[in-house]
């Protein structure tokens, strides 16, 4: 038996562009929704783990990161970059975790009813599902409907 490896003992490393090319694309759709919803916020990256020595196939495991390289919740489930929905999924779910944990805030809020949002699934493509009942916005597209506080012109009734 090797040692129990904790995760929390190792250095996560930055992901470089181009690594997971598909999980990339999808978190640069949720760093737009978050551009659009917490401008003062640098976009989030993915950052990766070492595979545990116990696993029969040893391989990383992929966070999505706050820019200091912190993160809450699980890993990027292995095999969600196979697809863009599925990676835009678990793209988006884990950073809707590692934002509202770390950060102390529900996200994304919606500006109409001040609701923190949902990941749901609609035609088959991940949305933002607000407790009021509708859906605000597919996962990335949430700059087309709300624009950051303060910005102005942004909507129209
Ligand atoms: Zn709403």
């Amino acid at each position: 038996m090797g040692r129990m490896n904790d995760p929390f003992d190792v250095t996560p490393r930055p992901v470089e562009p181009g690594e997971y090319p598909v999980w990339d694309e999808a978190l640069a759709l949720v760093n737009g929704d978050l551009a659009a919803t917490l401008p003062e916020r640098a976009p989030l990256r993915l950052v990766a783990l070492p595979g545990w020595e116990e696993d029969e196939d040893p391989h990383e495991h992929v966070h999505v990161a706050l820019p200091d390289g912190t993160w809450w919740g699980n890993h990027l489930p292995d095999g969600s970059d196979a697809d863009p929905v599925s990676a835009l999924f678990a793209v988006a779910g884990a950073a809707q975790d590692t934002v509202s944990e770390r950060l102390w805030q529900a996200w994304p809020v919606c500006t109409e009813h001040t609701f923190g949002m949902h990941l749901r699934e609609e035609d088959e493509r991940p949305v933002w599902w607000c407790p009021q009942d509708h859906v605000r916005a597919p996962v990335g597209a949430l700059g087309t409907v709300q624009r950051p506080p303060g910005s102005r012109g942004a909507r129209r009734a």
